[in-house]
C-alpha cells in the first residue's frame, strides 16, 4: 500500500517567533505543494501561533506542539496543555520524543496520558518510539519498541489520528543514521503490531534519526518508510526545502 509521504521538522528548543517567520518566507519561496506530499513542523510553543498564522491555507501543512500534558487547565507552570495548543493554531502534537523520555524522564505510562489527552482533544498524535544503543547492541530493538507502542496505544480507538515516528535513540542528533534496510526491517515490525491493535494500513510510520538531504532518498526508497522527522537538518529553510522536494523513488 502507498502512504502518502509526510516530512515533519522537529524544530526542538530553536526558531522564536521573528526567527520562524524569517524561516517560512524563505521556505515557501522555494518549496511547491505536490501530489501525495504532505507536511508538518513542530516548533517551540512559544511560536506555534506565529508559524500556524504565517501557513494559515496551506492545505498540505499541519503545525504540532513538541509536548503537551494531559490536563486541561490548572497550576502547572511550564506546561502546555492540548488545549492551549490549538488555541494557538495547532492541529498536532509530537508525543514521547526521545528527548522528553530520556532527558525529562517521561514514562511509558506518562507518554499514553498524552496521545490520549491529544486524541481526545481532536489533534493528529505523533507517537515517538526508539530503542537506544544499549537496548540494540542487547538485540531488544523489536521487543522495546513494540512495548513502547503497546503502552502508548492501549485503548485508543483504530480510526484515530495517529502517526508513528520511529527514531532510534543513538541516531537523534548525532549523525549516525539507521541504515535504510535496518530502519525497514523494524518499521515491518511496528506494522505487525499496529495491525495487532486493529490500526488500518493507512496509519503512516516515519523515520527520524539524522535525516538529511544526503540520506532521506534512500531512506523513502523503502516501501515501509512513509516520511520522516528531522531535527538539525530542518532549521535550515534551503535544506529543508531541498528534503521537502525528495520524491519517493520509483
Ligand atoms: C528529532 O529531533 O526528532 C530528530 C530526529 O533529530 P535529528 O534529525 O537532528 O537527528
Amino acid at each position: 500500500m502507498s502512504r502518502p509521504v509526510l516530512f515533519a521538522a522537529n524544530w526542538k528548543m530553536h526558531l522564536h517567533p521573528g526567527e520562524a517567520r524569517t524561516f517560512l518566507d524563505r521556505f515557501l519561496a522555494l518549496d511547491a505543494p505536490r501530489e501525495g506530499r504532505s507536511l508538518a513542523f513542530f516548533p517551540s510553543a512559544v511560536s506555534i501561533e506565529a508559524v500556524a498564522s504565517r501557513l494559515a491555507g496551506h492545505d498540505h501543512v499541519v503545525v504540532g506542539a513538541q509536548d503537551v500534558l494531559w490536563e486541561p487547565k490548572g497550576a502547572f507552570t511550564g506546561a502546555t496543555s492540548v488545549a492551549l495548543a490549538r488555541g494557538a493554531g495547532a492541529g498536532a502534537a509530537l508525543i514521547g520524543h526521545s528527548e522528553r523520555r530520556h532527558v525529562f524522564g517521561e514514562t511509558d505510562a506518562e507518554t499514553a496520558r498524552k496521545v490520549r489527552a491529544v486524541l481526545d482533544g481532536g489533534l493528529m498524535a505523533m507517537l515517538c518510539v526508539g530503542e537506544t544503543l544499549a537496548e540494540r547492541e542487547a538485540g531488544t530493538t523489536l521487543a522495546v519498541v513494540e512495548r513502547q507502542l503497546r503502552a502508548a496505544l492501549a485503548g485508543v480507538e483504530a480510526h484515530a489520528d495517529l502517526v508513528i515516528a520511529y527514531e532510534p535513540v543513538w541516531a537523534i542528533g548525532t549523525g549516525r543514521n539507521a541504515t535504510p534496510a535496518d530502519a525497514a526491517e523494524v518499521h515491518r515490525g511496528i506494522r505487525q503490531v499496529l495491525t495487532a491493535l486493529g490500526f488500518p494500513l493507512a496509519t503512516r510510520v516515519l523515520y527520524g534519526g539524522s535525516v538529511k538531504l544526503e540520506n532521506v532518498a534512500e531512506l523513502l526508497a523503502e516501501p515501509e518508510i512513509d516520511g520522516v522527522l528531522v531535527g538539525g537538518a530542518s532549521l535550515d529553510p534551503d535544506q529543508w526545502a531541498a528534503i521537502c522536494a525528495t520524491a519517493r523513488p520509483g
